[in-house]
């Protein structure tokens, strides 16, 4: 059976429902990147983009099913030893503009708050991610392949299935110093015979994020150059994660105290970053594991359901209610086997 038949076969017996009827005490945290005006992009960035319209219909369906509080509130009900029932919270990754012109409307007009986690080194110097970067590049080229060196492999990419190869080349580049991946997007470029183009991500500036921030819109840590928290040592690491806090303090008026992993799987997090976040004033941190928070889980390690453009009304309920994070941990287990 076809995995969207056996979705629909759920949605239709109200398996969402029971769900959240069970998971009434867990809270879900929501985390977006884009929200864009349609969805042009969707072959580039699969997993990252929802449309306007599709934004507005999961907020409709969460104010009437949740209770939507900021991130803030939540850590407050953690102190207190209980979450609200059917809590929801809306966050969202890397401080895109789009978040500003598409998802902001939304939710003022619904009177809902939301955290954005921002890269600050970005916003000051106006440069892009380095998948912006490859996409791009990958996007504008006319190769229909390209070999890199990763580290003491010689790598392929296939250009016929060029959403694929930025995806394949990204996952490996995550893993490198800032360094690397500037050697890296120096050699694509040659390569695919397409110039750099240092500002094709287009960010969120100081002054709408001051004003977004009297309409319940508060913004966290996201490090200050998007570094994996795994990669370097701990100082390296904290030191970003620090100068980021220093910066949107500084900027925004505000003491910094919730903090988001870059890339944010199990494997881009050390330990003992998780664990010293707490001797910088940082409440709580998120993750991108998938899979509602439980009341006794380390708010340092709090995981989130991510959100994107496949995302249709039904893996929407299915996703918030909890039902597909455990579907897809009961697969990544039975694949272990
Ligand atoms: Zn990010």
């Amino acid at each position: 059976m076809k995995a969207k038949t056996f979705l629909n076969i759920l949605y239709g017996l109200k398996v969402h429902v029971l769900a959240r009827r069970i998971n009434f005490r867990n809270a879900v945290i929501l985390s977006y990147h884009r929200v864009a005006s349609s969805n042009t992009f969707e072959e580039l960035y699969p997993g990252m983009i929802v449309t306007a319209d599709n934004f507005k219909l999961q907020m409709d369906f969460l104010k009437k099913n949740y209770q939507i509080i900021s991130l803030e509130e939540l850590i407050s009900a953690k102190d207190k030893a209980s979450f609200p029932h059917n809590t929801a919270v809306i966050t969202f990754d890397d401080g895109y503009y789009d978040n500003y012109e598409f998802a902001y409307p939304v939710l003022n007009e619904l009177n809902l708050p939301a955290t954005i986690f921002i890269s600050t080194d970005f916003i000051e110097k106006g440069r892009s991610f380095f998948w912006d970067e490859v996409a791009y590049m990958v996007f504008n080229t006319k190769r229909s392949n390209f070999q890199l060196q990763l580290g003491n492999e010689r790598v392929s990419f296939n250009l016929e299935l060029k959403s694929q190869a930025v995806t394949q080349l990204c996952l490996r580049m995550k893993q490198l110093s800032q360094m690397e991946q500037e050697i890296i997007l120096d050699t694509l470029s040659a390569f695919l015979a397409v110039p750099r183009n240092r500002a094709v991500s287009n960010f969120l500036t100081w002054s709408v994020m001051k004003e977004m921030q009297q309409h319940k819109i508060s913004f966290g840590a996201h490090t200050h150059s998007h570094g994996a928290s795994s990669v370097g040592g701990f100082n390296e690491i904290m030191s970003d994660i620090l100068k980021s806090k220093e910066v949107l303090d500084n900027k925004l008026s505000q003491n910094t105290k919730i903090f988001a992993y870059p890339f944010g799987d199990k494997t881009d997090i050390a330990l003992d970053v998780s664990q010293g976040l707490a001797k910088y004033g940082f409440k709580c941190a998120v993750t991108l594991e998938a899979g509602l928070v439980k009341i006794q889980d380390d708010p340092f390690l709090w995981k989130r359901v991510g959100i994107g453009g496949h995302d249709d009304r039904v893996r929407f309920a299915l996703k918030t209610s909890g039902v597909l994070p455990l579907l897809s941990k009961f697969k990544a287990k039975m694949q272990g086997c």
